[in-house]
């Protein structure tokens, strides 16, 4: 089976249609920013505003010079952060270089940060009070929820460890309700193929091209290819798809699988944002 992202992203797209009818009065607006010209940024981002743009929620773009300092970052995003016009405030990752992400992070306001990348918001999906959660993350749990696959109980295996994809995943799947066991791997876990051909439920973000093969998935089981690699003439992901696929009971396809799921749940944030207000914190 196909686990496809793009068709569910849809479906999440035309939900979230129906939900604006309930702000006539309100503009609801995303907010975008890139630091340099990293061509996959702006990629990612351009298809972030269409789909938004899509969905009926209305965007805004602010582009900062690759070199810009620390200070005028933050104060970038503190405009952004008082414009009471903006709902959602987006900074395509990564930084350049010489910038700190968890400083520049703090200047979002946490019911504004619809990565769910703040400290406040990462906080509060460990204490169990989900609001704004990370998009890619959640896009997967969107898939498992829309193809009605069965987590409490199995064991689920998330290959790498970071705060924007890996670390929340984990949480996600082992919070009450999902209720997997679930097992972190990354670069320094001992027989990787071992460990992952347990999974019921696998999810891979490495960014390491066609690091899972057959010999790394259980009959049956889930795959969820979160990792991206572009290489010269296409896009690969962490999975060797051609294999997995004979092996596996369902595999999302690299384009097609997680991607959609990011942007949509991006757009789903940016709702649930607008509702926020009065419940998360205006700052840290
Ligand atoms: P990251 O911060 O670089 O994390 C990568 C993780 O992979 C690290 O935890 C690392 O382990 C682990 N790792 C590296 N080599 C490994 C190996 N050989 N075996 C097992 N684990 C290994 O990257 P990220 O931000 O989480 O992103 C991961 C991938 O997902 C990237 O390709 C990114 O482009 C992609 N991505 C896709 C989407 C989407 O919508 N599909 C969204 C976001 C990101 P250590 O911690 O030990 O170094």
């Amino acid at each position: 089976m196909i686990i496809d992202g793009k068709k569910v992203a849809v479906d999440i797209r035309n939900k979230i249609k129906s939900q604006l009818e309930h702000f006539p009065d309100t503009k609801i607006t995303l907010a975008t920013v890139i630091v340099g010209n990293n061509p996959a940024s702006q990629l990612y981002v351009g298809m972030k505003h269409r789909e938004a743009n899509a969905a009926g929620i209305h965007s805004k773009h602010v582009e900062l010079d690759e070199n810009i300092s620390q200070k005028d970052l933050e104060q970038q995003i503190s405009l952004l952060a008082d414009d009471d016009d903006v709902h959602g405030i987006l900074v395509q990752l990564p930084l350049p270089k010489h910038l700190d992400k968890q400083r520049m992070l703090r200047k979002i306001p946490p019911y504004k940060d619809v990565d769910g990348l703040t400290d406040v918001n990462m906080g509060r999906l460990l204490q169990g009070y989900k609001q704004l959660v990370p998009c890619t993350p959640l896009g997967v749990i969107r898939l498992i929820e829309a193809y009605d696959i069965k987590t409490s109980g199995r064991n689920a295996v998330v290959v790498g460890r970071s705060s924007l994809v890996g670390l929340p995943q984990v949480l996600l799947l082992s919070e009450r309700g999902a209720d997997a066991t679930v097992t972190l791997a990354h670069s320094r876990t001992q027989d990787l193929a071992g460990i992952c051909k347990n999974a019921d439920i696998l999810v891979s973000a490495v960014g390491s091209p066609a690091l899972i093969t057959e010999d790394f998935v259980k009959p049956g089981a889930m795959v969820f290819d979160v990792g991206v690699t572009r290489l010269e003439n296409k896009i690969q992901g962490d999975v060797d798809f051609d294999s997995v696929s004979k092996i596996a009971g369902g595999v999302t396809p690299m384009p097609g699988g997680t991607g959609p799921m990011t942007v949509a749940c991006l757009l789903e944030n940016t709702i649930l944002a607008a509702t926020l207000q009065d419940v998360l914190p205006r700052s840290h």
